[in-house]
């Protein structure tokens, strides 16, 4: 076991050694022609990057998928939002463009919050999840949203329903994908993606590292980079 041990690896197979970014430290190295981004970092704060920003933000930013493997607490939910609103931005919105996946209610709404502190340009977004106001989610996503944050059963409850429409999402993330697979949300996810087209980005986080956790990373994520922060059993 080794501590608080960072490393990248890059893909899950361990073939070709691809060229990684350096991780940077600052937020002009990663947003300096994003302004927006800039303002709304500066906003919160922020001294710097996490270790997980730091090192996830500058290949998120070439558009290749990524798997992000740190405890509670490391800033996992910006290292993925921050680069889904310029990925989003950049291209003509008629749908979704972004939809994250997450275990819990509790933990849709909390993103859904940071979004709404993040974002800019006005985009919108809908928090979908069980327990919630199914009518009411349903008319919230008829008005247009560019951000879906959803737990897979609802989603996917309004998916079978034809309340949603998920092809024009180009940036998926599944956040907390340890959670949501102890939860048993894999066929829900695996019916989800099946409407989400393959030529898109993908970022995923997890707490640890198991083997369901890998099977779900080569189904879904397309030669992903990998960045641990932390203790790790290698
Ligand atoms: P995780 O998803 O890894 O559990 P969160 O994304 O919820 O962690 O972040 C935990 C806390 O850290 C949040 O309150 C968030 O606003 C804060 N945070 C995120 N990025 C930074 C940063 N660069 N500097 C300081 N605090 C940050
Ligand atoms: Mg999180």
């Amino acid at each position: 076991r080794r501590e608080n041990y960072n490393i990248m690896c890059d893909d899950l197979k361990g073939g070709e050694k691809r060229p990684l970014p350096n991780p940077i430290g600052n937020f002009e190295d990663a947003f300096h022609c994003y302004p927006e981004v800039m303002r709304s970092l500066q906003k919160a704060g922020f001294q710097r990057p996490t270790p997980i920003q730091s090192q996830a933000w500058p290949i998120i930013l070439q558009g290749v998928d990524l798997i992000g493997v740190a405890q509670t607490g490391t800033g996992k939910t910006l290292t993925y939002l921050m680069p889904g609103f310029i990925h989003i931005d950049s291209q003509p919105s008629n749908g979704p463009g972004m939809l994250i996946l997450t275990p819990t209610r509790e933990l849709a709404l909390q993103v859904e919050a940071e979004c709404r502190k993040y974002s800019y340009k006005g985009l919108k977004s809908v928090c979908i999840y069980g327990g919630g106001d199914r009518d009411g989610q349903i008319k919230d996503l008829a008005k247009g949203v560019d951000i879906i944050i959803a737990t897979p059963g609802r989603l996917h409850d309004l998916q079978m329903n034809n309340f949603v429409h998920l092809k024009s999402v180009t940036y998926l993330v599944l956040d907390e994908a340890d959670k949501m697979l102890d939860m048993g949300f894999e066929p829900q996810i695996m019916k989800i993606l099946l409407d989400v087209r393959p030529d898109r980005q993908t970022v995923m986080t997890s707490a640890t590292w198991p083997c369901a956790v890998r099977r779900l990373a080569q189904s879904y994520l397309k030669e992903p980079m990998i960045v641990y922060v932390g203790t790790l059993d290698l």
